[in-house]
């Protein structure tokens, strides 16, 4: 029986790894995601039925109530999310995974009583995952608005730094007196989850999905300790991987805005985006224009390139983008989508979002690869995005944004902005790139805005 439970985590471990693996290519990123879920299926289903100990049968009751529960909570919640909102439900789902890891610690603490690494193994899972789940319930709050402010105590960062080498100093004297209190243990949980909200609270709602894929680390770290705690393989493949992805994400997205995870934490990037800080007033003239007078330029146009964002995935305009993509081939205008990487609100947004409408890869350019193609395009047509074309990135020091790379479609000779008004993004800031001499302002809803403009090119 051992044997047969040991290859199913072998197994399951297999598909954990191919599953991340392919979740790299949209293209292999649903199949990728089943197989993982199978592993992590037969993972649960082995452990539950052929545990090698004698279970009683209450036990096996409660389990399937919970399962029971869980899948119909978790296959409701994800069916129904709407793909803007899907980093609030990633924050909740990863704040379960912390809070799994600490009631594991909580649970096992008076079982390894007179063993110190497995204390200690406890202890620390016991503090990552609470910290994970606390912090991400605050980031849930502030991603969906109801934690609008970043709330700063003067001198936060000493506080929590302080707070957090006392939580490590009180957790080293439960495991160095080998003390077997619940009390004690209770305390340490308590101040833990205090430290994941004055950890998150702090920090700006842009910051929010950097933050997420940290705590996501963390609770990835605190499911290995469980891992190593109960010398599960399969669990401690699978909290590693998580920790890993989760790192790697965290830095690859620090890169894309062109800040270190420090700034991050401990800087002031976030609390311009969402608290409305007054940014630099922009004076200039802005051209407006029509759908005829646009499917007229793109008509005449050799190469067009899309710029999506935000706004285009709030529309849910990525069918009749596409509609207008095959529109223009058709015409033999060459098309490509230039990809930001934190172009909507979180990563590979803008990639998942035009796969639903299968368009092609191959059109779909990272940023850097696009970038030189801007000053040889004849129209680059802006549809809901803002922040990741504001020159300000490039041009003004004082912008919260100054540094991050942007795409730069100011180079284009046309530039056609699509967004209802002249309200900014969601750094909060004016972009100057509306005022250009060569930008036009075509206003509305993408939806119906791309509606308009098809029917006009389908007209010509
Ligand atoms: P922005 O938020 O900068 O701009 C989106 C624009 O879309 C708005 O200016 C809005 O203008 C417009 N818009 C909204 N609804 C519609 C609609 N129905 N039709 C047409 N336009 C619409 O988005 P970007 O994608 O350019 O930039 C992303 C920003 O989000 C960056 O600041 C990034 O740092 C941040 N961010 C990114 C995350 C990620 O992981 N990708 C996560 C969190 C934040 P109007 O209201 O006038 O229509």
């Amino acid at each position: 029986m051992d044997f047969i439970l040991t290859l199913i985590y072998l197994i399951a471990s297999i598909t954990y790894i191919l599953g991340l693996k392919m979740l790299g290519h949209p293209k292999t990123a649903r199949r990728g995601n089943l197989i993982a879920a199978f592993g992590m299926g037969i993972a649960i289903i082995g452990t539950i039925f052929i545990y090698p100990k004698e279970v009683p049968m209450h036990i096996y009751t409660l389990i399937g109530i919970a399962i029971l529960i869980g899948t119909v909570i978790g296959w409701l919640v994800a069916k129904k999310v709407a793909m803007t909102k899907m980093p609030e439900l990633v924050s909740i789902f990863n704040g379960m995974g912390g809070a799994s890891a600490a009631l594991i610690a909580l649970i096992e603490f008076h079982h390894y009583q007179g063993q110190t690494l497995s204390i200690v193994t406890i202890l620390a899972g016991l503090i990552i995952g609470s910290v994970s789940f606390s912090g991400s319930m605050i980031a849930w709050g502030k991603l969906n608005g109801t934690l609008k402010k970043p709330i700063r105590i003067p001198k936060y960062n000493i506080i929590n730094n302080l707070f957090f080498i006392a939580l490590v100093a009180f957790a080293g004297f439960i495991a160095y007196q080998g003390i077997d209190s619940q009390l004690y243990l209770y305390v340490l949980f308590v101040g833990a989850l205090a430290y994941g909200i004055l950890f998150v609270l702090p920090i700006g709602g842009a910051d929010m999905p950097v933050v997420i894929s940290l705590l996501n680390s963390f609770t990835g770290l605190a499911a290995a300790l469980g891992g190593f705690l109960y010398g599960n393989m399969v669990m401690l493949t699978g909290g590693i991987l998580v920790g890993s992805a989760g790192t790697i994400l965290t830095f690859a997205m620090c890169d894309a805005m062109n800040r270190s995870l420090s700034s991050v934490i401990f800087g002031a990037f976030g609390a311009g985006t969402i608290s409305n800080e007054s940014s630099r007033e922009i004076k200039g003239n802005i051209t407006e224009t029509t759908p005829s007078d646009v499917a007229i330029l793109m008509n005449y146009a050799n190469k067009v390139i899309i710029v999506p964002g935000y706004g285009l995935a709030v529309a849910q305009a990525q069918h009749i983008i596409h509609e207008l993509e095959e529109l223009l081939v058709k015409k033999g205008v060459e098309v490509k989508y230039a990809i930001h990487p934190v172009a909507g609100r979180m990563p590979g947004h803008m990639n998942v979002l035009l796969a639903e409408t299968n368009v092609s890869y191959d059109r779909l350019i990272e940023m850097e690869d696009v970038n030189p193609e801007f000053p040889n395009t004849d129209v680059v047509f802006v549809v809901g995005a803002n922040d990741v074309v504001n020159p300000a990135a490039h041009n003004d020091p004082s912008s919260p944004i100054y540094g991050m790379p942007i795409l730069e479609a100011e180079n284009a000779k046309y530039i056609v902005v699509n967004k209802r008004s002249m309200k900014p993004g969601y750094a909060g800031i004016e972009n100057e790139l509306f005022y250009n001499q060569k930008t036009s302002m075509l206003f509305g809803d993408a939806k119906d805005a791309l509606g308009k403009l098809v029917a006009e090119l389908k007209n010509m």
